[in-house]
């Protein structure tokens, strides 16, 4: 009787349907010792079978090069591919491919994604400029979730770019270093430029306003320039037009382990 060709059956969103792939040569999963089980959930590295099947790779047909002679970016030149990178590879062609035909909702929400780490990074960065163990708020911590979460967004689509694309890698190189570069800035420029005096000067305003109460006035803002230790320097702008130079002092008192003890006093400066 003749052998029967080991196969498996990858569904190709592209072609809409599925398609029979011969398994080049396969062995044992060691990543879950070939139980196809890791952590009670079907093993990622072998699909769950136990064994990694090797294919012929997906993107150059086995023939170790796309156009030009170049070598084949997915197989690395080795001409197969596992099933389960196989299913990456189709996964991440399908993203750009989706991308080519409506690129502007993966547009927004990366811009949406943007903001919002500006948002958290401002926030962020106004406690803990001031004193590292104010980051122990629960709206610190959603603000670094949604953070994260916003930063994670835009590294994986530009994985998948990267995985499924077919433009040249220098292009891919470029696109991802300019990403990056407005990641890095949409995180610098409102946080750590911008925004770490943010939460001393609402501080400071509010504290300036209760003492103006009497006198039927208010602070309208507050813009600290310099510290130095726990002294803020900068200028506070009063409701009938007067600029004062202030001083801020924040002082930490006796703190319980779970809440932050301080006070803050604010001086003009004659
Ligand atoms: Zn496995
Ligand atoms: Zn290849």
């Amino acid at each position: 009787m003749e052998e029967q060709e080991e196969t498996v059956q990858i569904y190709v969103a592209s072609l809409d349907k599925t398609v029979t792939f011969p398994v080049r040569s396969s062995e044992p999963c060691k990543r879950c010792k070939g139980t196809g089980l890791k952590s009670k959930k079907p093993c990622p590295h072998c699909c769950g079978s136990g064994s990694v099947k090797m294919l012929d790779c997906i993107r150059c047909n086995g023939t170790k090069q796309i156009e030009n002679g170049v070598k084949c970016n997915v197989c690395k030149g080795k001409g197969i591919l596992s099933e389960a990178l196989t299913n990456e590879f189709l996964e991440a062609r399908q993203f750009c491919e989706n991308f080519q035909k409506k690129p502007a909702k993966t547009i927004l929400i990366g811009l949406a994604c943007l903001v919002a780490l500006g948002i958290c990074a401002y926030f962020v960065s106004g406690f803990a400029f001031v004193d590292i163990r104010m980051l122990q708020s629960w709206y610190v911590y959603i603000g670094l979730i949604v953070g994260f979460t916003a930063g994670f967004y835009i590294l994986t689509r530009l994985k998948k770019m990267h995985t499924g694309s077919y433009l040249p890698a220098s292009t891919k190189f470029a696109i991802s270093s300019a990403v990056v570069a407005l990641g890095i800035a949409a995180i610098a420029i409102p946080g750590p430029v911008a925004g770490r005096y943010h939460w001393m000067e609402s501080e400071a305003k509010e504290i300036i306003s209760e003492a103006l109460a009497e006198d039927n006035l208010s602070c309208q803002s507050v813009k600290v320039s310099s510290h130095d230790g726990n002294d803020y320097h900068g200028i506070a702008k009063i409701s009938d037009g007067d600029e004062i130079k202030i001083i801020i002092h924040y002082r930490k008192v006796e703190e319980t382990r779970r809440e932050i003890g301080y006070s803050i006093e604010v001086e003009p400066v004659e």
